[in-house]
């Protein structure tokens, strides 16, 4: 691309060009100021060298030399002197066009197989607004036309998805500023699908010998003292609410946080009693709201916010029963995950660091444990070697959604730290005290990352399990309403998810409606229905499905909710 602009444009000072997450782009200074409309002309002129099928040559120079070469390209002699002194120089030339660039490159031109460029931005120098403005194009490539075709489909789709844009359309959430940046407000259409992800999660922990814990979402600051948050985690946190208590000479200051995290107060719990290894393995799970403080930068709708429920939970297990519950842990999220339709499971394995807390025989015997996990669930995975926290080695399992995007949900981590902090401890089989291991774990992550994943996953179209309003009711006229009140309450009774569309518009604008709201069954009622006491189905994935009772549309739809 840039030796296309120097061939087009006269005088063209150039800067960089790095490659970046989804494409590239090269900061120019030219005269002429780049618009849309040069990008056909350097397409052609980027198609021509690629035609050209032109070698990527390698070479070093001294740094006089390159000075010499670059004598007329200012930036490019600054950027020479960034090299560190005794770092090789190296240029890469492509027919007349040269470089300055670590590399390395594809051989040869040709192995570019397509280039559409992007956009125009301004861009200071060295991104530092005293500094000149440069102009940055950007570009991507890919190895053919059908490839790069393919991808800005996907990139195209991905915005028709993007969460924040359908939450808004569907109306299944907001975040107001005045209520807080970061903080979500879940609406009636939202709150059905979270109950119904509650309701499920609930209902499948109890299933796998979970118990349900809840516990309070502030806490006094020695507590986090103990648990070590103020320490290292101070900054990620809310500042404390001070608190008066008592009165006269006995009154005193208490200084307390909103949660960042759930653990401590689980360990509370378990303080409470003396455990003995019978009583073990103790598996406590939490829909826990917890408060971070996340930087303005990095906020992104759903994705990233400052108030969150985890699905938590705390294993406390004996060495003995350790590899068990990792193994059932793993297999328990694949069934939750697909459950969503994520079938496509890769994982992280991270283990010890440099410096870290805990035995090392518990660090060897928690990480074996991990990677047995994975290696019995047939799960894919990489070693992020020494990548795991200070307190214990974690897995961290992610899966495609239905674009092919890579997301990361589920996390069983080890800890070593907080057992030592909080001295917990249980009465083991030779009568003495010992130490558990402690693991956090979450499948989902948070609900509310969860909930803008699925959005995008779905499209906004939730399946008929998930989705908040199940049917709607369309009666062709006035006449009509009455009866499509009595079938909404007869659906109503059987637990479905219905309203009636009773606003005097036309059929055809109702469905309309229906449509642009996903609904996965429509329900038309006009004279002929309620004479016969039917309803008219047409559903989202079949289209008109022809009249039918009442009670068979109810077994109907209870099919399509199981399937
Ligand atoms: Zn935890």
């Amino acid at each position: 691309m840039a030796a296309a602009v120097c061939k087009i444009f006269d005088n063209v000072k150039l800067d960089i060009g790095p490659s970046t997450e989804d494409g590239f782009y090269y900061d120019f200074d030219l005269e002429h100021r780049l618009s849309p409309d040069d990008f056909k002309k350097i397409e052609k002129e980027i198609r021509r060298i690629i035609n050209a099928d032109l070698p990527f040559e390698r070479v070093e120079v001294s740094r006089d030399e390159a000075k010499e070469y670059f004598k007329e390209q200012p930036f490019k002699l600054e950027r020479l002197d960034d090299i560190p002194e005794g770092e090789i120089v190296s240029l890469y030339r492509c027919g007349d066009f040269v470089d300055l660039c670590r590399g390395p490159h594809v051989e040869k031109t040709s192995d570019v197989g397509a280039v559409k460029l992007m956009s125009v931005a301004g861009s200071y120098y060295r991104g530092d607004e005293k500094n000149h403005m440069l102009q940055r194009l950007y570009g991507m490539a890919d190895v053919s036309r059908e490839a790069l075709k393919a991808r800005l489909q996907q990139i195209a789709e991905a915005k028709k998805r993007d969460h924040r844009k359908l939450g808004k359309e569907l109306e299944l959430y907001s975040i107001s500023d005045d209520a807080g940046p970061g903080l979500v407000h879940w609406h009636p259409k939202g709150a059905r699908i979270r109950i119904l992800i509650e309701d499920f999660w609930r209902k499948e922990h109890y299933r796998n010998g979970y118990e349900m814990l809840f516990t309070p979402h502030v806490g006094k600051a020695q507590l986090w003292e103990t648990s070590g948050h103020l320490g290292f985690y101070k900054e990620g946190m809310f500042p404390s609410m001070k608190v008066a208590e008592g009165e006269g000479s006995h009154s005193s200051v208490d200084e307390y946080y909103v949660r960042p995290m759930n653990c401590p107060f689980h360990i509370q719990v378990y303080k409470t009693r003396r455990y003995s290894y019978r009583d073990l393995p103790l598996r406590w799970a939490e829909l826990g709201t917890v408060y971070r403080y996340e930087k303005e930068g990095v906020r992104h709708g759903l994705l990233r916010v400052r108030g969150f429920t985890q699905d938590d939970a705390h294993i406390f297990c004996t060495p003995e029963q350790i590899e068990d519950e990792v193994r059932s842990t793993v297999k328990f999220a694949l069934r939750i995950l697909g459950r969503f339709g994520f079938t496509d499971i890769t994982a992280f394995l991270s283990t010890r660091p440099e410096k870290a807390v805990g035995i090392p025989e518990r660090w060897e015997q928690a990480t074996r444990s991990l990677e047995s996990a994975l290696k019995a669930e047939s799960i894919p995975y990489e070693v992020d070697e020494g990548g795991g926290a200070f307190y214990g080695p974690k897995i961290d399992l992610k899966i495609k959604d239905a674009l092919g995007r890579a997301w990361q949900l589920s996390t069983v981590q080890f800890d070593f730290n907080l057992p030592e902090r909080f001295d917990l401890t249980y009465i083991g089989e030779d009568g003495k005290e010992h130490q558990p291991y402690m693991v956090h774990r979450a499948l989902l992550g948070s609900l509310e990352r969860f909930f803008g994943i699925l959005i995008e996953h779905y499209a906004g179209a939730f399946p008929p399990w998930l989705a908040p309003e199940q049917v709607r009711i369309l009666p062709i006229s006035e006449k009509q309403l009455d009866y499509a009140k009595t079938i909404e309450q007869k659906l109503r009774n059987a637990d479905v998810r219905v309203s009636v569309d009773g606003d005097n518009e036309k059929l055809g604008a109702k469905i309309r409606k229906g449509q642009l709201s996903k609904v996965p069954f429509m329900l038309i009622v006009g004279e002929r229905d309620a004479d016969a006491g039917v309803v008219s189905v047409r559903s989202r994935e079949k289209g008109d499905e022809g009249a039918m009772s009442v009670e068979d549309f109810i077994t109907r739809l209870a099919e399509a909710v199981k399937a």
